[in-house]
């Protein structure tokens, strides 16, 4: 049995995780999502709005000595988001190689991922079951599954309609050759701080289990071409590291901080409104916004509040349980000033 997690730290060097959800627009309605993601409030197409908070981010951060921008897309579906492209190219040009992600239904043309699927290095392909086109689904993942350095494929484990979700999930394993199968289950809402759908009946939570908890059932994949580098890593007792698998992590109740030191600085959430935070979680209040170009980002850790953290890519922000930040506080260089998180 593993050891205790006691943090997750940077791979070879820190990272800084922008977090965009681009807007709350979306071309399906799912029944297991809500009104935050697809009420279409905030469209946000206008680039020149927010170009000057942009390269304050940037600017605070190389600052800081961060040299690694990760930009996490998610919506709504954020490729048909119309600034999508100017705001990589707008990144390209001010950062060093900054490592793009995407979260999306993968719903646009074969048309338009073969103009765009070089602007990615990480694609979170989800199906969703009521609204997904099956046919052009597979057809995309099938041109993206040699040409994306991290591409899976995010089947929602849809209550009602699980085996069907499942059958799709054979056929996509069966018609591609390069795949790699997340089974995810729903949240009682898709929010960062939701908890886990119950299944009543107990042979999907038994699916559930054997392919969440077994490290090989988990995910299946074909190892063939997948990213060498680590960029987080999950520290255990005793020191060992490994590559952070923020969800495995979460389908073993080890996405819970509360009381640890977390590195929440190094993450900057812009949330459908304009809103700036840090993390997705929201552990501190507003710290800017789109419509105003003002942002003051804070340079401290904070103390986790929270009972779990849900988002991967919170999951990913460097912290530390406290019994060991004197430990290991040396060996990432990152300030430790820290205040208490708020709830
Ligand atoms: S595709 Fe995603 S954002 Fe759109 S309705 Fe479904 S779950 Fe919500
Ligand atoms: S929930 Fe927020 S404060 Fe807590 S560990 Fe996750 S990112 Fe950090």
């Amino acid at each position: 049995m593993d050891k205790a997690l006691i943090g997750i730290v940077p791979g070879k060097e820190k990272y800084v995780h922008i977090i965009w959800q681009v807007n709350d627009t979306c071309n399906y309605k799912c029944s297991y999502c809500n009104e935050g993601n697809w009420g279409g409030r905030y469209r946000n197409d206008n680039f020149s709005e927010f170009e000057s908070i942009l390269q304050k981010i940037v600017s605070h951060f190389k600052g800081q000595n961060y040299n690694n921008f990760k930009i996490f897309f998610s919506g709504g579906e954020p490729s048909l988001w119309k600034p999508l492209i100017p705001v990589i190219e707008f990144f390209r040009e001010n950062t060093q190689n900054p490592r793009v992600a995407i979260n999306t239904n993968l719903s646009r043309s074969l048309d338009w991922w073969k103009k765009n699927y070089h602007y990615f290095q990480d694609i979170i392909a989800s199906f969703h079951i009521e609204f997904a086109d099956k046919d052009r689904y597979l057809d995309n993942f099938k041109f993206l599954q040699y040409r994306i350095p991290y591409l899976v494929s995010r089947v929602l484990l849809h209550d009602e309609r699980f085996k069907e979700v499942v059958e799709f999930a054979e056929r996509l394993k069966s018609e591609s050759d390069n795949y790699y199968v997340e089974y995810a289950p729903l949240m009682s809402e898709l929010n960062s701080h939701s908890e886990d759908h119950y299944y009543e009946e107990e042979w999907k939570r038994k699916f559930i289990a054997e392919h969440q908890l077994d490290r090989q059932k988990e995910i299946d994949f074909c190892n063939t071409y997948r990213p060498k580098e680590t960029y987080h890593e999950e520290l255990r007792e005793g020191g060992r590291k490994e590559s952070l698998n923020s969800n495995r992590l979460v389908a073993l109740g080890e996405n819970r901080f509360k009381g640890w030191q977390c590195w929440v600085q190094e993450c900057i959430y812009i949330h459908p409104n304009g809103d700036i935070t840090m993390g997705s979680c929201r552990v501190t209040d507003s710290i800017g916004h789109l419509s105003t170009g003002e942002i003051s980002i804070p340079k401290e850790s904070v103390i986790c509040p929270f009972e779990r953290c849900n988002c991967g890519t919170d999951i990913s922000v460097t912290k530390l349980h406290p019994e060991h930040l004197n430990d290991y506080i040396d060996s990432f260089s990152i300030p430790i000033t820290s205040s208490e998180g708020s709830l």
